[in-house]
């Protein structure tokens, strides 16, 4: 039997910009910027636990969108998926409350400006292709 978790990122929009977090920890991708999410735990589905690890991480109430096609591979056994992720109405401002000390609302011009997680990057390149504005 295959075992694989899957790692749910956000692609959270606002205005036609992407939110990218910097990771505080741990050390090997501290420094590093993210699609913010997390571990889906067991019995959770990809949108809940989305919704959970965005108000865990950043204290913001959100509504999980449309999932962006494809699936990426970190380190076995997670696999990377993501979905467009917008603020509900009256949530507040992202802050970066636990596992990021950083974070940018970045348009499409200044999307490589940050040092993505490496495993991010796919992702990323297939938000910007398909979500933002050139
Ligand atoms: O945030 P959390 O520790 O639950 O994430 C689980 C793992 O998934 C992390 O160790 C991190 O390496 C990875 N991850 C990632 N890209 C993301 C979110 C998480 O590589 N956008």
């Amino acid at each position: 039997m295959t075992e694989r978790t899957v790692v749910v990122g956000a692609a959270l929009l606002d205005a036609g910009r992407l939110l990218a977090a910097r990771r505080s920890a741990p050390p090997e991708l501290a420094g590093r910027w993210e699609l913010p999410g997390g571990k889906v735990e067991p019995g959770e589905t990809p949108e809940a636990a989305l919704v959970r690890e965005l108000r865990e991480e950043l204290g913001v109430e959100t509504e999980v969108g449309d999932r962006i096609p494809g699936e990426w591979p970190l380190r076995v056994p997670y696999v990377l998926q993501v979905w467009t992720v917008r603020l509900l109405p009256g949530s507040p401002d992202p802050k970066p409350l636990q596992d990021h000390d950083e974070l940018r609302w970045l348009s499409r011009d200044e999307l490589w400006d940050v040092p993505w997680l490496d495993q991010d990057i796919p992702a990323v390149r297939e938000v910007a292709t398909r979500l933002l504005a050139s």
